[in-house]
């Protein structure tokens, strides 16, 4: 398979987009890390999905510098390598300009920088060198169509994700050199605890109306181009950032 032999760390691995990359890399032959923040029943739930064995999962906050080395470190340690990064971890918080308090409006745009786009970046500085050494590797950072559509609800997020589309180009640009290809995929509304209050909330025919297939996409559809941009033979698509969205929002 496409995949043997290959080790993957995904964060966020324990529910959503993240959960069904997991399982759709071990399907292709991959040994799978997750890492999840806190909910460690979903976590388990996903290892039990994955068939045990060589699959592990590890509990980490991205949003913490420290404990982002020790999960980089852990994983080398019980799997020996990681050849595939996939920065999937992210929050959205809800944060409209009129109607948040300073102090929330501070607590909202550092949770989410530190999460989306700082989080990322370490996971990269931790996870590159040993790439390098082993001849190359793979990075997918899962963004949104937000950073290009706009987030008037959730400013911090789009801004976090349009910066982490602009880190995945420059990694791009400095890491392909060294045989590690970066990209990005920008999800519209994807199926997941994440977009449930907005997909099944009073305002959910709108939101699925935005695409013309009429629906949000399944974290089964992201996982697949996460896994196709990271599948040897693709190399060219390094510095892309791959819209998802369902046509709901189409870029110039
Ligand atoms: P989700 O269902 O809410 O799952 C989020 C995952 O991230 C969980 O595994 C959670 O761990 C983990 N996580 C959150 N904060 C973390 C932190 N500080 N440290 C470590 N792990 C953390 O989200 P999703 O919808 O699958 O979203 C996955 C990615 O896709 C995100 O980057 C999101 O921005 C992006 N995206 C989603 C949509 C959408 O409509 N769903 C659209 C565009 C982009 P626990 O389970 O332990 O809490």
């Amino acid at each position: 398979m496409a995949f043997d032999g290959v080790v993957v760390l995904v964060t966020g691995g324990s529910r959503g987009i993240g959960r069904a990359a997991a399982l759709e890399f071990a399907a292709a032959g991959a040994t799978v890390a997750i890492q999840y923040r806190q909910d460690r029943e979903a976590a388990d739930e996903v290892l039990v999905a994955l068939g045990g064995g060589p699959h592990i999962a590890l509990q980490a906050d991205v949003a913490d510098p420290a404990q982002v080395q020790t999960l980089v470190r852990s994983v080398v340690d019980r799997l020996g390598r990681v050849d595939v990064l996939v920065n999937n971890a992210g929050v959205y918080t809800r944060h409209p300009v009129l109607d948040t308090d300073y102090a929330t409006w501070q607590e909202a745009w550092r949770e989410t920088i530190d999460t989306n786009l700082v989080g990322p970046a370490n996971l990269v500085h931790c996870v590159v060198p040993h790439m390098v050494r082993n001849g190359g590797g793979r990075i997918v950072n899962v963004t949104s169509r937000g950073a290009f559509r706009g987030e008037p609800d959730h400013p911090a997020y789009g801004a976090s994700k349009a910066g982490l589309n602009s880190f995945s180009q420059s990694l791009a640009q400095a890491l392909a050199p060294h045989g590690i290809y970066v990209t990005a995929v920008a999800p519209g509304f994807v199926e997941t605890d994440m977009a449930a209050p907005y997909l099944h909330g009073p305002g959910g025919d709108a939101v699925r109306a935005q695409s013309p297939l009429g629906r949000a996409a399944t974290p089964e559809e992201i996982a697949r181009v996460i896994v196709f941009l990271a599948s040897p033979g693709t190399e060219s698509a390094v510095g892309a950032i791959v819209d998802v969205n369902g046509a709901s929002y189409l870029r110039t």
